[in-house]
């Protein structure tokens, strides 16, 4: 998708620091930091929203979950404890269409969320 930024981040049209990247899945910060650690995890496929992934996209979903897992640990925010969000739809604050994985941690989380 040419208009959309994440494809254009995978693409390297944008730079940006990746923190993990493999055949399905890229990892890199967040522009606008909502906690000490908050990087986002987006699959490799322009997917514009949850709403729209379909059974085939089970292995990358289940790899964006391994990826946070994995990425918490080796930060070293695994243990104090960790949020993963994916915003769908405008209500309830998606703002890129490109499917994205918050990854925030570093600090307490209020619940329920805003
Ligand atoms: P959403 O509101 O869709 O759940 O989250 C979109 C996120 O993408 C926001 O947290 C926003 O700060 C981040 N973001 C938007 N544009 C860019 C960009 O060009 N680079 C990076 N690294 N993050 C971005
Ligand atoms: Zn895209």
């Amino acid at each position: 998708m040419s208009d959309c930024i994440f494809c254009k981040i995978l693409a390297k049209d944008i730079p940006t620091q990746v923190l993990y990247e493999d055949d399905l899945v890229m990892a890199f910060p967040d522009v606008s930091p909502q906690a000490p650690e908050h990087i986002l995890i987006i699959p490799k496929k322009h997917i514009p929203s949850l709403a729209e992934m379909s059974a085939a996209d089970e292995a990358i979903m289940g790899r964006i979950v391994q990826v946070a897992s994995a990425l918490a640990k080796e930060r070293g925010f695994s243990e104090g404890g960790y949020r993963l969000v994916a915003n769908c739809g405008e209500q309830a604050g998606q703002s890129v269409f490109h499917i994205h994985f918050h990854l925030l941690g570093g600090r307490g989380f209020e619940w329920p969320p805003g």
